[in-house]
């Protein structure tokens, strides 16, 4: 159950809307926001898209009269560095000033930070993409840019790779495996995203690492890659993927995830941690999926979902059941979606395809796990009702 004062680590999208959450359930007493950014909430999606183009500037979560009108004290540029739940307490740094503030129950929901390239920190001309300080100062080198190297394409290196795209800036996309994001959906659909890729007349290098980025007097030029060949560059933007920045609960006791698992805040199947009163939800938890294995996943509907799921569980209420998982992406002026659970060594069965738009099913032991299409959005989602109950992939190729 919710005690007061209710505090939560993290103001993004998954502690606004868990504030939001215990709101619109009744919670009527205190809710303390900790957010380390100087900036109110804001949507990250964007970033990597309409902010890195320079058609959005920040998209904020909610109007600033959100916190005041909903009773949250939202304190931006206060972040959390320690915390003690046998005293049910968290220290926080802010504003100069070192402080205490005890809870009643704890959430936490600090996200990632970007994974930069070893020994370029500070390096003048390369980038990752997580804040919106990120993307600002990403889109301003990109103005001058001659070339760009983005290392990684996966759903951030890919998009970043389109926005840069439409900047008219030249772009080579490094890719170590043998396609864009057949990671995580395979190589049949990776090949339908190079496809993409390369129509626009991208530089796609695939197979192929990263093994140094070339500097001269203080700033990158270019990368050299595993295969000996080198590519100049003044623009390098890092999109190998983040990870949960969890010192702050050094010596508290709180379980982590094995990195195996994905590493996070390890947590049950509705965000309670191994600590009494403190849960964690979005990008830093780790729950327990609906067959009990430890997951943790990178996407706004699932932060979304993670916290609808632990408002209920705090107030008591009858907790929804954790929906079918969805992510999307926008590249190339088409909307990319997934829906379900598909993973790349899954079968694939290519349904629909125009040459740049598609659709595809993914199947396991004859049954549907996923749908991934791009630019077929109302045929992707009429297909979720398939993922709600164990759907023979062979009744839905018949029909
Ligand atoms: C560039 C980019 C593009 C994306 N595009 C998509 C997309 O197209 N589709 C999709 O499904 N998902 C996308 N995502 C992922 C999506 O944005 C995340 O899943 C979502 O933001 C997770 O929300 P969160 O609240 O868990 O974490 P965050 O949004 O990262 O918020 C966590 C907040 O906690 C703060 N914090 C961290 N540590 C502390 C501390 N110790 N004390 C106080 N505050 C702290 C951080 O500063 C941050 O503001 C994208 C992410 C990025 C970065």
């Amino acid at each position: 159950m919710v005690k007061s004062p209710m505090v939560i680590v993290g103001a993004g999208l998954g502690g606004v809307r868990l504030a939001e959450n215990l709101r619109n359930g009744g919670y009527d007493e205190e809710i303390i926001l900790l957010g380390a950014e100087p900036h109110p909430p804001y949507d990250r999606p964007p970033l990597s898209k309409t902010v890195l183009t320079g058609d959005d500037e920040r998209v904020d979560l909610k109007p600033a009269e959100f916190f005041d009108e909903a009773g949250v004290d939202l304190r931006t540029g206060t972040r959390v560095v320690a915390v003690d739940p046998s005293a049910h307490a968290v220290t926080v740094e802010g504003d100069g000033r070192t402080e205490q503030i005890e809870y009643g129950s704890l959430v936490l929901a600090t996200g990632l930070v970007a994974r930069t390239f070893p020994g370029t920190d500070g390096l003048v001309g390369v980038h990752v993409i997580r804040t919106f300080e990120d993307a600002v100062a990403l889109r301003a080198e990109a103005a001058s840019a001659s070339r760009a190297v983005v290392i990684g394409a996966g759903f951030i290196g890919c998009e970043v790779t389109a926005s840069l795209h439409k900047l008219d800036v030249p772009v080579t996309l490094i890719e170590p495996t043998p396609a864009p994001l057949s990671g995580p959906l395979g190589p049949r659909i990776g090949q339908m995203v190079t496809r993409l890729h390369v129509e626009a007349g991208v530089d796609l290098r695939v197979g192929v690492g990263v093994d140094e980025i070339l500097t001269e007097d203080g700033r990158a030029v270019g990368v050299a890659l595993s295969d000996g060949s080198r590519v100049d560059a003044d623009l390098i933007v890092v999109g190998i993927g983040g990870y949960p920045d969890l010192g702050y609960l050094d010596g508290s006791g709180i379980e982590i995830a094995d990195r195996s698992a994905g590493g996070g805040v390890a947590c049950d199947g509705v965000g309670r941690t191994s600590a009494a009163d403190v849960y964690a939800l979005g990008d830093c938890a780790n729950w327990h999926d609906v067959d009990g294995r430890p997951h943790r996943v990178e996407h706004w509907t699932h932060t979304v979902d993670h916290a609808a799921m632990v408002a209920a569980q705090l107030l008591g209420h009858a907790i929804p059941h954790q929906p079918v998982p969805y992510f999307w992406s926008d590249q190339y002026g088409l909307k990319f979606q997934m829906l379900g659970s598909p993973r790349s060594d899954d079968e694939v069965h290519l349904v629909d395809d125009d040459g740049r738009k598609f659709l595809a099913y993914y199947s396991r032991e004859g049954l549907l796990t996923g749908v991934v299409g791009a630019g077929r959005v109302g045929k992707l989602m009429k297909a979720r009702q398939f993922l709600l109950t164990p759907t023979p992939i062979a009744t839905l190729l018949e029909g």
